[in-house]
């Protein structure tokens, strides 16, 4: 028999950002539950694969050197890729608004937006959340004595978001004994029925930013604690938790509702995709000198005509430029797309030169990134792939030739239109201001153009084993030219776009 799961994930959603921890629930032929340690990452909570799959009791692997984590739930994989919004589904390709991350030898997801991802679109329903909270108390640095009664202390935890309150009792109060709201005046009341407090041995030490003043009245029936907020709350949440008993209300502040609005911006981001920064990579370094020619290293050319672009772009077209090396350095190609990435780049360029055997080639192209389409332009990929050889773990690109490369394919598909058109404009721009032969757009699988989350284009700016064309490739005024031809290529694209 199949065994179903139905995912209950059980918190308050203020207790993911003030809490590390999330209390899961597995319910299925065997009911199940764990609790999960989140953790936050610029205001996001994660949560590990390895830590789902192996507190649901989930099949799945973590791939360490090509960073990737699965899982298996039900007849279907899900596949995570570390420093990548997506993730797939068997082969159906789903992005996250944040990136997924790679900590503690896992890939890490970010949970918020992954579980209603998971239950809206794909199980649908299946994945759920309840407001039961279970926290994870820290030490705190502000705490009041009330004496022994059963009110007994009130802690203050100061979070990124708002304020915890916490009142120390001996057990559990039924709910409906407690009551907490705010009033206008700005005061915040809770009133225990039943509750019991020493208003003698009270004695105010040192109070949180937005805690004024505690006031402590002990009524015949019921116990009322007020505190005076220096600001206006948001939200008040209230409840109990049980060992170690509290009763904890959660202040929410403005800065929780820019949280919450955190997914919704980031949306509204990705419509108004704006060129505000371009990601230059000039192609090889250090130890890798690219083609060699005649008098000179493909390495140096592409240095040089990127660090000239780079000035033409930010000063004419106004665009932050972010270099993946400006010196003659050594940089893997998976962390050239990681600078890409984690510059939050929205268009990459990636500069080369080219050679061949035969001396006579010669001419300008420009690629993105998709399957071979010709024996030479497969050529020229592998030419410029094989730069791997120069890198400690080569591992880290395996599965690029096949199923791996399907999967970057189609991440880069997303962007393809807009790869495809900034090509072609480029390329357009360089037919009319150069006197260079223009071999055309083409398209091959580069494999620094893998993982970067953004359009990207290689440009092959020439043959550096043509003697004639080297001697252009190398001379500051006709590099200064092609920068210039790829300026005018990109304001004709930014312009249109
Ligand atoms: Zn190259």
């Amino acid at each position: 028999m199949k065994v179903r799961f139905l995912f209950l994930l059980f918190f308050l959603s203020t207790n993911l950002l003030f809490g590390q921890k999330i209390n899961l629930t597995v319910q299925g032929d065997v009911n199940f539950e764990s609790e999960l340690k989140a953790f936050i990452n610029k205001d996001v909570s994660y949560i590990s694969v390895a830590e789902m799959r192996n507190k649901i009791g989930l099949e799945g692997t973590t791939k360490t050197n090509l960073k990737i984590s699965t899982f298996i739930f039900e007849d279907s994989e899900l596949t995570f890729f570390a420093d990548s919004p997506y993730f797939r589904v068997d082969n159906d390709i789903y992005k996250l608004p944040v990136n997924s991350i790679w900590s503690g030898g896992n890939v890490c997801v970010p949970f918020r937006p992954l579980v209603s991802l998971l239950n809206k679109q794909i199980f649908e329903g299946r994945f759920d959340y309840t407001r039961k909270p279970k926290f994870h108390l820290t030490v705190t640095k502000y705490h009041l004595k009330f004496g022994d009664n059963n009110l007994v202390s009130v802690e203050f935890d100061e979070k990124l978001n708002g304020t915890l309150i916490k009142i120390r009792t001996p057990k559990p109060f039924p709910d409906e004994s407690i009551q907490s709201w705010v009033h206008d005046s700005g005061w915040l009341y809770l009133t225990v029925h039943n509750g019991k407090l020493d208003t003698n041995n009270f004695k105010i030490s040192n109070l949180p930013k937005i805690i004024k003043e505690v006031i402590l009245v002990q009524n015949e029936e019921s116990a009322q604690i007020s505190f005076k907020l220096s600001e206006k709350v948001e939200e008040l949440d209230v409840y109990q938790t049980q060992n170690p008993s509290f009763i904890v209300l959660t202040l929410r502040d403005q800065r929780s509702k820019s949280l919450d609005d955190y997914f919704a911006q980031l949306e509204t981001q990705k419509e108004l995709w704006k060129i505000d920064t371009i990601v230059l990579d000039a192609g090889h370094g250090g130890k890798d000198p690219g083609a060699i020619g005649n008098k000179s290293l493909e390495k140096d050319v592409c240095l040089a005509i990127v660090l000239k672009l780079g000035k033409m772009i930010e000063k004419e077209l106004g665009i932050k430029v972010i270099y993946t090396r400006k010196t003659d350095e050594f940089v893997e190609l998976f962390k050239r797309g990681q600078i890409a990435n984690e510059a939050n780049g929205k268009l990459f360029i990636s500069i080369h030169a080219n050679s061949n055997k035969n001396k006579q080639s010669h001419g300008f192209e420009t690629y993105f990134l998709s399957p071979s389409k010709s024996e030479k332009a497969a050529e020229v990929a592998e030419k410029e792939n094989a730069v791997i050889n120069y890198e400690d773990d080569q591992s880290i690109y395996e599965g690029f030739d096949d199923a791996g490369f399907i999967v970057a394919s189609m991440m880069q598909s997303e962007f393809v239109k807009e790869s495809q058109s900034i090509a072609a404009y480029v390329q357009k721009s360089v037919e009319k201001n150069l006197t260079v032969r223009d071999r055309g757009v083409k398209q091959a699988g580069f494999l620094v153009l893998w993982r970067t989350s953004m359009p990207s284009i290689l440009i092959e700016t020439g043959f550096i084993s043509n003697p004639e064309e080297e001697k252009k490739l190398t001379n500051p005024s006709h590099q200064t030219k092609i920068a210039k031809a790829i300026v005018d290529g990109l304001r004709k694209f930014v312009h249109t776009y």
